[in-house]
């Protein structure tokens, strides 16, 4: 169901005569790494290793991959401009090929124009085909510019929705092709309109009240355990893109002031039982933002984003919940 072209990253390895390759392949592509790295090793002469860890963005590029490899091909997922690297880092995307007319057309009657038409990574080439056929159907659109975060007009990324808020005081509604709901849930909460879901592997295009509903209660069950801890571990993310110490030392200062114990923690990969070793009380994230949302059923103890711990500690509303964003100047 996807498109993986490895021709430009091949030709870009042989200019930079790379002879040894880290391979990144998103979970749902993994069974096609083998295939992949042959190709690599074919057709470029670099000796390729796999990277059996999970990659969930361009973000997480392993550190320990810099001593070792002369550049890094990452499948699945747009550079992030603000980012530097110490090697050569290759973005590879991974195009959906679905065709998405059938549900645009049931979408119509669902979106109030104009609409804000956006995509995650994976839908990018499909925005154009959405924006002819919204505009055929006498539907007016616009497509927003993302911050230094984001590499392609009318993106979005679970950490970040600059893309859709640049253009949020001109549309009604949006229209996101993607799969999964967290995307949508983030931009509403960021914009305050109507989002509408185009999964093209899906018939029917959906609404996310209900689903958001449910989070919302979820967090804020979070938020009133939170409300009884005295002691705090701050986690900054290890990974090269999620590394937010600026973030991190704010809600330190933040804590202390309001007489709470506070202590920064360094992690890389999120696991619970890190976490019940270290024994706080509650826990914030400024690493990846999905992790507290997502992973919650995961934890004992209460892991808050940034926005959540300001409520707990009284300094932003409930009505004012927001999801957590990195923006360019963090990471
Ligand atoms: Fe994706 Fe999370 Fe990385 Fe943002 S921080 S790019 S949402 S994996």
């Amino acid at each position: 169901m996807f498109d993986v072209d490895l021709s430009s990253a091949i030709a870009e390895i042989k200019r930079l005569k790379a002879r040894i390759v880290a391979l990144q392949v998103p979970e749902g592509l993994k069974k096609r790494a083998y295939q992949f790295a042959e190709d690599i090793e074919n057709k470029a002469g670099a000796e390729t290793i796999v990277v059996a860890e999970p990659c969930f963005g361009a973000c997480d590029i392993p550190n320990s991959l810099f001593d070792l490899v002369d550049a890094i091909v990452n499948i699945g997922h747009s550079p992030i401009p603000s980012l530097r690297f110490p090697i050569p880092v290759i973005f590879v995307p991974a195009r959906s090929k679905v065709p998405v007319s059938d549900t645009l057309k049931k979408a119509v009657g669902m979106l109030n124009e104009p609409v804000g038409v956006l995509a995650i990574s994976q839908h990018l080439e499909q925005l154009d085909d959405v924006i002819d056929g919204l505009e055929s159907m006498g539907v007016k659109t616009k497509i927003g510019e993302g911050d230094n975060r984001i590499s392609h007009i009318g993106e979005v990324l679970g950490c970040n929705y600059t893309a859709a808020m640049s253009i949020s005081k001109d549309v009604n509604s949006y229209l996101l092709i993607a799969s999964g709901t967290f995307h949508a849930m983030g931009v509403h909460l960021a914009t305050g309109k109507k989002v509408v879901v185009l999964d093209p592997n899906l018939e029917e295009p959906r609404e996310i009240d209900q689903v958001l509903d449910k989070v919302l209660r979820q967090r804020h069950a979070v938020i009133e355990r939170a409300e009884r801890a005295r002691t705090f571990g701050i986690i900054i993310g290890e990974k090269v893109g999620q590394r937010r110490l600026r973030r991190a030392r704010e809600l330190r200062k933040l804590l202390r002031w309001k007489k709470k114990d506070a202590m920064l923690i360094m992690m890389d990969k999120f696991d619970p039982d890190k976490l019940r070793s270290l024994g706080f009380d509650a826990y914030v994230s400024t690493a990846c933002p999905r992790i507290a949302v997502d992973d919650m059923a995961m934890y004992d103890k209460p892991l808050l984003t940034p926005q959540e711990l300001e409520i707990v500690l009284g300094v932003r509303k409930w009505e004012n919940y927001s999801f957590d964003q990195m923006t360019e100047d963090e990471v």
